[in-house]
């Protein structure tokens, strides 16, 4: 406020030079002939004023530069926390991501969805959490961008598995929003189209994997041939029972590509799921996610649960690892998804690409072009 009224003001100064306010009473125009002409005291009058205006320029410039200093400054503290809370945060990932591995002999009906695991933080601290890490996430996907550029044959593939509302569209949002969308291939698998159900169902599957460079997500995938063809009886049970170690040769292949796999079942509780469904139904702006057939798949719960709990127990390779994350918070969801990322992107251990070309050389022909 002080600010623009001191700007006004000085405007309003350098208005009244170009008149003569110590001469010439308000409202009187200057008399002819002695436009122009000023007395000594009227000189002096001005003087003092273009003084006064330009100590008041000088204060205006000063204050503005304070101000931004001071603005530099609380982004730069904040950059640093950010930074601090990131590498806090990596410090414990690799704990928190064990907590998140499916071992044998865990029960998916066990799971507690509303629990937090390796993050002891409130859902703001969890917010910035994402935030700080998403900058470091971004960082090492340019990395893996670059490799894709200059030939690498590296990439990532997300793997996002989970009950309807589970929040996997959230994922995609909130995490891989925080990348470059260049280097994101992201697929979402519906019912087959007639045209995939012409093919093998890795037919599409296939077709949608990450080139070198990128980071493929994958809103459901393969596994639906084994989970809804199988509740739904879309398939014979020898049909779908056959799927288990195709699929596991296949991830092997994918995996010994270059394609570092990561496969997240988000676990929502049967009364969260409901919460979402109805807010889906009583907000108009969320008509859109919802589908009758999810009151149908609800209803299949338990089954789904043991076709669920089977591809986790049957498909847990090396290679290609389950990751079971409660998912009744999505900040927590969100969360654990970035820091499975962030441990796929960094154990690529990408350097910068080096150039295929000579830089020196080309330094000179450049500066010869200016
Ligand atoms: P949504 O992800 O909510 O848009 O829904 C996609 C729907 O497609 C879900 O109901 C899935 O069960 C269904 N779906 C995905 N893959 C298959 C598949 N291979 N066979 C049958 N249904 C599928
Ligand atoms: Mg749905």
């Amino acid at each position: 406020m002080a600010k623009s009224s001191t700007t006004s003001d000085a405007r309003h100064d350098t208005t009244s030079d170009t008149g003569d306010a110590t001469t010439t009473p308000k409202g009187a125009k200057p008399e002819k002939g002695k436009k122009g002409k000023k007395g000594k005291h009227g000189k002096k009058a001005e003087k003092a004023r273009a003084k006064a205006a330009d100590e008041r320029a000088a204060a205006q410039a000063k204050a503005t530069a304070k101000a931004e200093k001071a603005q530099r400054k609380a982004e730069k503290k904040a950059a640093d926390a950010r930074t601090a809370a990131a590498a806090d945060l990596i410090a414990r990932r690799d704990a928190a991501i064990e907590l998140l591995r499916a071992r044998p002999g865990d029960l998916l009906t066990a799971v507690d969805t509303a629990a937090t695991p390796g993050f002891d933080g409130s859902r703001a601290d969890g917010e910035r959490a994402l935030a700080a890490i998403g900058e470091q996430l971004s960082g090492l996907q340019e990395r893996l961008f670059a490799h894709g550029r200059t030939g690498g044959d590296r990439s990532v593939l997300l793997v996002l598995q989970g009950l309807d509302t589970a929040g996997k569209g959230g994922i995609v949002r909130h995490v891989l929003g925080l990348v470059d969308p260049q280097g994101v291939a992201l697929r979402s698998f519906g019912v087959p189209t007639a045209e995939e159900r012409r093919h093998h169902y890795l037919w599409r599957v296939r077709r949608a994997l990450p080139r070198g460079g990128s980071i493929g997500v994958f809103d459901r995938s393969h596994y639906e041939d084994l989970l809804v063809a199988r509740v739904d009886e879309l398939v014979a049970p020898e049909v779908w029972q056959a799927r288990f170690d195709e699929v596991n040769t296949f991830e092997a292949r994918v995996a010994a590509a270059g394609t570092v796999i990561v496969k997240v079942a988000l676990w929502v509780s049967p009364d969260e799921q409901y919460r979402r469904l109805r807010d889906r139904l009583e907000r108009p702006d969320k008509h859109w996610k919802y589908d009758p057939s999810d009151v149908d798949a609800r209803m299949k719960r338990p089954a789904y649960e043991v076709a669920y709990q089977d591809v986790v127990d049957r498909t847990n390779t090396e290679t290609a690892p389950w990751y079971v994350v409660p998912a009744d918070n999505k900040w927590y969801a969100r969360l654990a998804v970035s820091a499975l990322l962030h441990r796929a992107l960094s154990d690529l251990d990408l350097g910068w690409p080096a150039p295929a070309y000579d830089v020196a050389a080309e330094l000179a022909r450049l500066d010869a072009t200016r």
